[in-house]
């Protein structure tokens, strides 16, 4: 663990910069691109750093809950109870192999919550005031989210002070992409005006391919400064670490993916010190590679631009203008 306590004190030097309770939501509505692995080893990597973290498992799949070692059980205070209103979020906080890292764990009866709250008043608003009264004793609250824009989703979105987007850096990373941003401006302009775009991570990288330096360029012409200078490889150690229900940097400390994590996590503190929280309208031109089609596989690497199908460049991203610069730098 003495490789642990020094980057800790690395991260210490920067994080009486970061103001309390800033709510970070991990989320792609597109499956397995790390948003979980993220979620876990950002926190605990916070934790360590030695700022109050809060994990909160916003999915029924409940990988946070278990890969930080807990079992399934439907008996305990979780997630679900908090968003219905059953539990206080006090109530549902259980701490961790870390000492500064808690986490309100997941069920998979929180599936329920989303037919159970359809018709309910105020029903994007119940984690945002849930958490509200343990803003003030965590630095960072991260908040895990399924891999759909469903009103779990929205609910993390609307409680969140920013966004973080992980994204595989392979063919497809940007699939899908408008409709989250969508999602985020539809967000800013009505439940939760302050919602920013954290930053863009890209994970399970491999920068030794041509391909994953395209997809990266892409990325970077896109997303700017948004994008993360840090970047998380493919590790199996970070594949390995959930089913000893440990972060990596405690299962392995020396990994890349540990290591990685730390870094990532330090870059973010950073970020926040220079206040870089960047809005969507901050980003570039809109891709036509967002189009779902764009960014396929095809022999050369990156396909030509395609138009961003239409529906897909409604009012709620008039920020973020419809252009066709993406794919210049394929
Ligand atoms: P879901 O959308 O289902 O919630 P997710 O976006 O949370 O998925 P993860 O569960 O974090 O994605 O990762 C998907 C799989 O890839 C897991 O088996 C995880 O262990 C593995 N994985 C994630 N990141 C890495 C990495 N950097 N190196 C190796 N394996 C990884
Ligand atoms: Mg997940």
């Amino acid at each position: 663990m003495r490789r642990v306590a020094h980057y800790a004190a690395e991260l210490a030097l920067v994080s009486p910069y970061t103001p309390m309770g800033r709510v970070i939501a991990i989320a792609n509505q597109k499956g397995g691109v790390g948003k979980t692995t993220t979620a876990i080893n950002l926190a605990a990597s916070f934790a360590a750093a030695e700022v109050n973290t809060l994990l909160v498992d916003c999915d029924p799949q409940s990988n946070t809950t278990s890969g930080l070692g807990f079992a399934k059980d439907p008996g305990r205070i979780s997630s679900y109870h908090m968003i219905m209103g059953a539990a206080s979020a006090e109530e549902a906080l259980l701490t961790t192999e870390l000492e500064q890292l808690w986490l309100i764990p997941s069920h998979k009866n929180l599936v329920g919550a989303n037919l159970e709250l359809v018709d309910a008043e105020g029903r994007e608003f119940r984690l945002r005031e849930a958490l509200a009264p343990l803003r003030d004793r965590f630095q960072f609250i991260v908040l895990d989210c399924p891999p759909a824009l469903d009103l779990l989703t929205l609910n993390a979105l609307v409680a969140a002070d920013a966004v973080l987007i992980p994204m595989q850096g392979e063919y497809f990373a940007l699939e899908g992409i408008s409709e989250l941003l969508d999602t985020i401006d539809r967000i800013r302009q009505g439940l939760n005006p302050g919602l920013g775009i954290e930053a863009v991570v890209l994970t399970m990288f491999d920068d030794r391919t041509n391909l994953a330096q395209q997809v990266r360029a892409e990325l970077q012409n896109f997303f700017g400064e948004k994008l993360c200078a840090t970047t998380v490889p493919r590790n199996i150690r970070l594949a390995e670490a959930p089913s000893y229900g440990k972060p990596a940097l405690v299962y392995d400390p020396r990994s890349k993916g540990a290591e990685s994590y730390i870094r990532l996590a330090k870059e973010i503190i950073e970020r926040q010190a220079l206040g870089t929280g960047l809005r969507t309208s901050d980003l570039g031109p809109q891709p036509a590679a967002v189009s779902d089609q764009a960014v396929a596989p095809a022999a050369g690497g990156i396909a030509e631009g395609a138009e961003a199908p239409a529906g897909q460049q409604g009012a709620a991203v008039e920020e973020i203008p419809a252009a066709d610069e993406m794919d210049k730098t394929a």
